[in-house]
């Protein structure tokens, strides 16, 4: 069976249900981060909310091109500056 590069497996070889839109914004979250592969450049503070909640977070890549070296080899991911923030306020005691 091929293996989809934008999934995780376990040690079965089964693939691990990838976080969603719907998944993030239940956490609390709405902003993704996207890496580029190619020149290791990445743009933050992307807003997901607007798009459907089945949409896998490693998919939404799919839908850009690196505005640097113009590659499509790119990884996205939940966004780690909104992840922080997330846990200071959290561990601050919601304002
Ligand atoms: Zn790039």
């Amino acid at each position: 069976m091929k293996r989809n590069p934008r999934r995780a497996y376990d040690r079965d070889g089964r693939e691990i249900q990838p976080a969603t839109v719907g998944s993030h914004l239940a956490l609390g979250r709405r902003k993704i981060e996207i890496f580029c592969n190619d020149c290791r450049r990445y743009g933050n503070g992307i807003d997901v909310s607007d798009l459907p909640p089945e949409t896998p977070i490693p998919d939404i890549c799919l839908r850009y091109r690196c505005s640097v070296c113009g590659s499509k080899n790119l990884i996205s991911r939940g966004d780690t500056h909104e992840h922080y923030a997330l846990i200071d306020a959290a561990r601050k005691g919601k304002t």
